[in-house]
């Protein structure tokens, strides 16, 4: 056992509530959700009221003020549960992050202490129907109309994007200048000509609401614009390495809390008159997933160290989605034949963790983007 260093004694105690909480407000209605493809609305502000959401908003802002370690203990938590409808890390990770960077003082005190109470849902809309990998392709577009911006164009595949209460869209303030003309918007639900599409049929996530969303000639105030016109590219880019952190923790976590499950199932299931533990294929596999967990595990503390120093660069931020992602998907397949037949039985973990597993190499930038960053890195 290489014990892990990153958290403290207060972090620990953290876990615990969160771990309580997951196990009686969410645990027991999972099922359920995964069936009506969302979580119950009412888990988000319940949430809010433990302390769960967005910690890292500072206190001014209604926040707990404290460092993203605290974000990664509920990504952990909800990850090696198997709780992965559940949206907090798409909103505390990623969406309200960027409004903590790049809002104003009038945004900030709008938003931000309903971000944290669970009064507001975000959501980050970056992709579309025809552009995904190439985010410089999108076509949706801001144009300026007096002190208001016009907003046209549509977006899919949005996490939280049938709860969502506010929305962090990517659009081209100026389709000509390329990345330079990308800027944020900060949309609310309810704003004329902002529709949300159907909740989208996945197949893993299946508690998760995943939507398109429509913008037509949706006008919003000059206000909405989310740091300055025509950064929003670069935005992206410094924020993306959190993202990815988020990615790989959940991968890791999620990974480990199967590889448990299947430990205790073969030694209980038995064949050929003895329990299938005692063979040495298993052995040898449960050996090999334990080894590279635990490396990846090492990998990923270390990363998150680096984050909180602020020194996790993007190039390794990509390694670490990118080998946590691709093993998370190899420890589900394999843990998943170690079950056999019920293996392939939704009712069991397992069978679930491998579908939920299988998005991770595509989302948050696709495995094979990770390599493009990480090898022109390499050879620049
Ligand atoms: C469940 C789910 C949730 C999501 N949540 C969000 C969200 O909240 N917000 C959001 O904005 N988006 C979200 N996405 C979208 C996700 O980020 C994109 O699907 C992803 O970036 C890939 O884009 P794409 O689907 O357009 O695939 P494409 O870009 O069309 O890629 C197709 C294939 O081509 C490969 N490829 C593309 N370009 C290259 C290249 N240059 N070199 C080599 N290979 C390449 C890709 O790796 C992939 O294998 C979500 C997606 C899913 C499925």
């Amino acid at each position: 056992m290489i014990p892990r260093t990153v958290y403290e004694p207060e972090h620990e105690m953290f876990r615990e509530s969160v771990r309580k909480f997951l196990e009686t407000e969410a645990a027991p209605y999972h099922e359920q959700w995964e069936k009506d493809g969302e979580v119950d609305r009412g888990l988000w502000n319940k949430a809010g009221e433990q302390g769960f959401l967005a910690p890292t908003v500072p206190e001014e802002y209604g926040g707990v003020g404290v460092d993203f370690r605290y974000n990664a203990i509920v990504d952990e938590e909800c990850a090696r549960s198997g709780l992965t409808g559940i949206g907090w890390g798409l909103h505390s990770d990623i969406a309200v992050p960027y409004i903590v960077r790049y809002g104003s003082e009038e945004q900030k005190q709008k938003y931000l202490p309903k971000c944290v109470s669970g009064e507001i849902v975000t959501a980050i809309a970056m992709t579309e129907p025809a552009a995904g990998s190439d985010l410089q392709g999108i076509k949706t577009t801001a144009v300026k109309d007096g002190d208001d911006y016009i907003i046209n164009g549509s977006k899919t595949f949005i996490t939280n994007g049938q709860h969502a209460d506010l929305v962090v869209v990517v659009a081209k303030t100026d389709p000509q200048a390329g990345a330079k003309g990308t800027s944020l918007f900060l949309v609310e639900a309810g704003t004329p000509g902002f529709e949300k599409g159907k909740n989208l049929n996945k197949i893993g996530l299946k508690a998760q609401d995943t939507s398109e969303l429509f913008f037509q000639d949706v006008r919003v105030p000059k206000d909405a614009l989310l740091g300055e016109e025509g950064m929003g590219f670069v935005y992206l880019m410094q924020d993306l390495p959190q993202e990815r952190l988020n990615i790989a923790i959940l991968a890791v976590h999620s990974a480990q809390g199967i590889l448990e499950k299947t430990i205790e199932y073969v030694t209980e299931r038995k064949a050929f008159g003895k329990s299938i533990a005692t063979f040495q294929n298993t052995q040898f596999k449960l050996a090999e997933l334990d080894t590279e967990l635990t490396s990846a595990t090492v990998f990923l503390d270390r990363c998150l160290e680096l984050h909180i120093e602020e020194k996790l660069d993007a190039v390794t931020a990509a390694k670490a989605k990118m080998l946590t992602t691709d093993l998370q998907g190899k420890v589900m397949d394999e843990c998943l034949q170690l079950h056999g037949g019920y293996g392939y039985m939704w009712e069991y973990p397992v069978a679930r963790a491998w579908a939920d597993a299988r998005v991770q190499r595509i989302y948050g930038g696709t495995n094979e983007i990770m390599k493009l960053i990480i090898g022109r890195e390499l050879v620049k």
